[in-house]
């Protein structure tokens, strides 16, 4: 059994992913999860799904929770 591959970054985030790729496949694992949590507390969080990947300035990638509400704010602020 392979486990994900992550390291703390120099950002200061523990969990740094060395490329998208790994990001994103423990992304899934991590949706998959909450899903499986959503669904015992009878999708009472719906909106703390709107998990993401990013690469930070030092070239790691990470997980970030955000709401939906807080990602249309920022986008809606890049757009301004
Ligand atoms: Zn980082």
């Amino acid at each position: 059994m392979k486990t994900v591959d992550f390291r703390p970054c120099e950002c200061g985030i523990k969990r740094g992913f060395l490329d998208e790729r790994a990001a994103d496949k423990a992304l899934g694992r991590a949706r998959a999860k909450r899903d499986r949590q959503a669904q015992r507390w009878d999708g009472a969080h719906p909106i703390h799904r709107e998990n993401r990947i990013y690469e930070c300035d030092f070239g790691m990638w990470h997980l970030t929770k955000q709401s939906r509400r807080s990602y249309e704010e920022h986008a809606a602020l890049l757009a301004a």
